[in-house]
């Protein structure tokens, strides 16, 4: 190679590695639980060892309280993922800061104290992950405790969840509606670009399943995670200059986003304190889910259960035959106010609810377990499309084909997305939240004040006492009286619903 043209090599790292090794007592490993509880932001990666062709994969660890290897070969084991053997961690707290670094040797911290606080960091909706194509990491780090601890121990979900690929795109100015190009880049390649710093690949495919780690290879695998965050610190430079939180952010500064409103959350999360960061993750992040099958290296033949695969990467995996191109495939004379209406299917109820949390009519079934010619008659009478789960009412010739529209995301959020854009619905601020939730009625024209709120709620509807003194607006819903004001649920659905009609004001 050229001296001249080759990157510089990587400058010392800028920081220091907390080495976590033992459990119970150490102080790297409390030090690691203080800092993930703190953190709002985590950037995240994973080594294992390298799998040789034809060879199978290393057996798990040892299960709990099984400290010595078995002196007599087990049965041939399944086939199984790698193990991971070393977890990356930078934790960035609330304060901003530098982030503390940690490796994690999963080989010697006891699996299961790291467990827990490891699944509720995935989980917490008000911690970012970052990660590069995760997913995998994740499905291997999912069978590694899994294989420790009990199949109960894997880890099914990340979310609020951040690729850097996409980030990369992003600060690349790749539009956003757009899908993105096949092609992908490797995190040195992106490092590269956007840091001009280049990653060492020498170590990459180091046995990473090999005690003691060299110095190398401890500072390998921290750079690795450290370097997402400095390309999440750019893109939110690059947000912050565009100013394209501002209106979520906005909205989180709202008054009734006090602190006192925060009281009545369930959640317990402060979204206010940083509403900037949750603009983010409102606006940009995604989830990574694992099924049941994903979590196992051959599928087994059980029934799928009730958690759906599904991956905002994810190429849908059901066959359709049923794409909409061209124009919104709805006759306006069917009806609707320049909206369509819509049926949902009994599967797909929660996206109705969805629908009418962004003011669209959205019937589902009258009869509970409705047959196809109740749902077509229904579909027809009330010049409805229907939205569907189930392939085999496609078939029917009844209703024109411009009135039956088969939904192919597997989550609501999805769905509703996916509604959306098929039918090119312009959603604008004020029509979320305008219709009644529960039975798709419309509200009344003037909001109630809290005296005739609480006496149109007698015997019915129980109004909270935190909401007293708080000079809120009441809706009351015109078919079936429910309320509904403007508390943190509320504006938490708000954000939510802004990001995935793509509006922006
Ligand atoms: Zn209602």
């Amino acid at each position: 190679m050229d001296p001249a043209t080759a990157p510089p090599p990587p400058p010392p790292p800028p920081f220091a590695v907390h080495l976590v090794t033992g459990g119970g007592s150490s102080p790297e490993l409390a030090l690691l639980l203080r800092s993930l509880a703190a953190a709002r932001v985590v950037a995240l990666d994973a080594e294992w060892k390298p799998r040789r062709r034809g060879t199978p994969a290393a057996a798990a660890p040892a299960g709990p309280g099984d400290g010595t290897s078995p002196a007599t070969a087990p049965a041939p084991a399944p086939p199984q993922f790698p193990t991971v053997t070393l977890l990356q961690v930078v934790c960035r707290s609330g304060d901003g800061g530098e982030g503390e670094v940690f490796v994690v040797d999963l080989l010697a911290v006891p699996l299961a104290e790291l467990w827990a606080p490891l699944r509720d960091l995935f989980e917490r909706p008000d911690v970012l992950k970052l990660g590069f194509r995760f997913k995998q990491d994740l499905v291997y780090l999912s069978a590694t405790f899994a294989a420790a601890l009990g199949r109960d121990a894997g880890f099914g979900r990340v979310e609020p969840f951040l690729d850097v690929t996409n980030i990369y795109y992003y600060l690349k100015g790749h539009d956003r509606q757009k899908k993105l190009p096949k092609e992908t880049k490797s995190l040195a390649t992106i490092c590269e670009e956007l840091l001009s710093i280049s990653l060492s690949k020498e170590l990459q495919c180091s046995d990473w399943s090999c005690r003691p780690l060299s110095e190398g290879q401890i500072q390998y695998a921290a750079l690795d995670a450290y370097y997402l965050l400095d390309i999440f610190d750019l893109f939110q430079q690059k947000i912050t200059m565009e100013g394209k939180c501002s209106s979520t952010t906005e909205l989180t500064s709202d008054r009734h986003c006090s602190s006192s409103v925060i009281e009545c959350s369930s959640s317990g999360y402060d979204i206010c304190s940083g509403g900037y960061l949750m603009s983010i993750v409102t606006k940009y992040s995604e989830k990574i889910l694992l099924t049941e099958s994903g979590t196992k290296p051959r599928s087994s033949r059980r029934k799928e259960k009730t958690k759906l695969p599904t991956n905002a990467k994810c190429k849908d995996k059901v066959a359709c035959c049923t794409e909409w191109q061209g124009p919104p495939p709805w006759d306006p004379s069917i009806g609707g106010d320049g909206y369509p209406k819509f049926l949902c299917d009994v599967m797909i109820e929660g996206l109705a609810k969805h629908l009418r949390c962004v003011g669209i009519d959205a019937a589902i079934p009258s009869p509970k377990k409705p047959e196809p010619r109740e749902l077509l008659n229904q579909t027809y009478k009330e010049g409805r499309i229907l939205l569907t789960r189930d392939v085999k009412l496609l078939k029917y010739q009844y209703l024109a084909s411009n009135q039956v529209y088969r939904v192919k995301s597997l989550l609501k959020h999805g769905q509703l997305a996916e509604v959306i854009n098929t039918f090119q619905l312009k959603i604008s601020k004020d029509q979320l939240m305008s219709r009644c939730t529960k039975c798709n009625g419309s509200f009344i024209q003037k909001p109630l004040t809290l005296e005739e709120a609480v006496e149109a709620s007698k015997g019915f509807q129980v109004i909270p006492l935190c909401l007293f003194n708080r000079n809120l607006e009441f809706w009351k819903c015109t078919n079936c009286n429910q309320l509904y004001w403007e508390g943190t649920q509320y504006h938490n659905a708000v954000q939510k619903f802004l990001s995935v009609c793509n509006i922006s004001d």
